[in-house]
């Protein structure tokens, strides 16, 4: 479809061209757009944009559950189980042979922009190494993993450590501060767009900014997280929710915001 825009864009370097044959310089208000004006966001210094949604404030679990198959093979929505402490939430203690407890959001999202912060462990195990140490992850849309691992002077599989795209993007740098300090991920998702008859149109794509350091510019995601094995997308809706993983690491989390991202 052939936007208004790009039919302005087309009369103005048509009209650049034919002034500057005569010699003349254009006018600078033929480049100038005016409409429509982006909305306007407040974005208070340390605080939350004024058109976030938080999903996290340091309250309470509202915004998300458990997700638990039952006998019958349907899912079931639970509450949330997660430990609340001093403004953070913390994933809680599991009894041998139970079940792992990832939250889910209540929300679903498409393209967002997320803010997060999280703080792993301290070691008191150091025979515990690599995968084990402060893991957990954010699923984006239910599947694509940013991992969340302390990797603080802690060497993993780099397709697996902090920041990556889980078994799929090796992060830029490693930016992790000790456990038991915070840290942020700012992360910018582009979800996959697939064609009405369900064949992948676009892959998902994905900025991640760890401590304030670029570690993930664009990156291509090739489909859902896989633990074995290569991904493929599968067909999925264009709005799912966040998963945050309990992989049994008592990883905390705080101050966690989306903006949906209108692209
Ligand atoms: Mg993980």
């Amino acid at each position: 479809m052939i936007s208004l825009r790009n039919c302005l864009l087309t009369l103005l370097v048509t009209g650049s061209v034919l002034f500057a044959q005569k010699g003349e310089l254009p006018d600078p208000k033929l480049t100038e757009f005016w409409t429509p004006q982006p909305p306007v966001v407040s974005s208070p210094e340390g605080g939350v944009p004024s058109d976030a949604i938080v999903l996290f404030d340091g309250t309470n679990l509202d915004e998300w559950r458990i997700a638990r198959d039952d006998d019958e093979g349907n899912v079931k929505m639970l509450p949330a189980n997660w430990v609340l402490e001093d403004g953070a939430m913390i994933v809680p203690p599991r009894a041998k042979g139970a079940k792992s407890s990832d939250i889910t959001s209540v929300q679903s999202f498409g393209d967002i922009q997320l803010h997060l912060e999280w703080r792993a462990p301290a070691v008191t195990d150091p025979s515990k190494v690599s995968q084990q140490r402060g893991n957990s992850g954010i699923f984006f849309m239910n599947r694509y993993e940013v991992q969340v691992l302390d990797c603080y002077q802690n060497e993993s599989y780099v397709n697996g450590m902090t920041a990556s795209i889980y078994k799929q993007q090796v992060p830029l740098a490693n930016v992790c501060r000790p456990p038991g300090e915070w840290q942020t991920y700012d992360i910018f998702f582009v979800a996959p767009k697939f064609d009405p008859d369900g064949t992948l149109r676009e892959k998902a794509h994905i900025t991640v900014v760890h401590n304030g350091v670029v570690v993930l510019l664009n990156a291509p995601i090739y489909g859902p997280t896989e633990y074995r094995g290569q991904p493929s997308y599968k067909y999925h809706t264009p709005r799912q929710p966040l998963r945050l993983q309990d992989h049994n690491n008592p990883v905390a989390y705080r101050n966690v915001w989306v903006r949906e991202l209108d692209l």
